[in-house]
């Protein structure tokens, strides 16, 4: 059977090159209804993203932040490539911690790099 799930080693290799987990933070805001459509229009006016997302009957909305963590940081290797690394890694918070690149809607990175690599993986054990 072909491997289709990632190494830690591998997933790490991929963080160090992507960082974009880190770069922007996205909230729920609520229910769209008539006095959350006036907090939408005062938030698209400040120019961050908003998302809507269908649950069963309810429309509902998610806000994005695009503010990178001060604890991010990027080091310039030998070929000149950057690398992204937390630099408060061992006491990161918990939501760091748990998120690994699987988070699908508008709280996961769409192109996060584990997931592209796990997809091509997945098609490859389809072949
Ligand atoms: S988006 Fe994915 S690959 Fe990029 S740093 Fe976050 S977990 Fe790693
Ligand atoms: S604390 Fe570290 S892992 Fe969490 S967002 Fe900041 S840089 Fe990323």
């Amino acid at each position: 059977m072909k491997k289709t799930r990632l190494s830690a080693k591998r997933k790490s290799a991929l963080c160090l090159q992507c960082g974009k987990c880190c770069m922007s933070m996205t909230f729920f805001g609520g229910e769209v209804d008539e006095e959350s459509r006036d907090e939408i229009q005062w938030i698209e006016l400040h120019g961050f993203k908003i998302d809507y997302v269908r649950n069963d009957d309810r429309e509902e909305y998610y806000f994005t932040i695009p503010q990178r963590c001060n604890a991010l940081q990027e080091i310039k290797t030998e070929s000149g490539a950057t690398n992204y690394v937390c630099g408060v890694y061992e006491t990161r918070p918990q939501m760091c911690r748990d998120y690994d690149g699987s988070v699908e809607g508008p709280t996961g990175v769409a192109d996060c790099l584990w997931r592209v690599e796990t997809e091509k993986l997945v098609q490859i054990g389809r072949r």
